[in-house]
């Protein structure tokens, strides 16, 4: 894919810091989603990570743990926003 080829994502051991999720961050799952892409985006935050897949525009929604464990890499960062205060 062009993007991977832009990247030059290297196969590293970097782990995302699990405090440090933004909406907008792009990021390359371990496991291959059903139709084959393995790059999404983060368009939720809460307990669940909701994250659209980029290859078929499929949302789920992975428990922030879960979602931690698979993120292989963080290819793209979203913009840096304070978190919208809780009511
Ligand atoms: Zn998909």
């Amino acid at each position: 894919m062009a993007l991977s080829q832009r990247l030059r994502i290297d196969d590293c051991n970097m782990s995302i810091d699990p405090t440090d999720i933004r909406i907008g961050d792009l990021v390359r799952m371990r496991k291959p989603h059903p139709c084959g892409g393995t790059d999404w985006r983060v368009v939720r935050l809460g307990t669940d990570i909701g994250i659209v897949c980029l290859t078929c525009e499929r949302k789920v929604l992975t428990p922030r743990g879960k979602f931690i464990k698979q993120v292989k890499v963080q290819l793209e960062r979203g913009p840096d926003i304070p978190p919208l205060p809780t009511s």
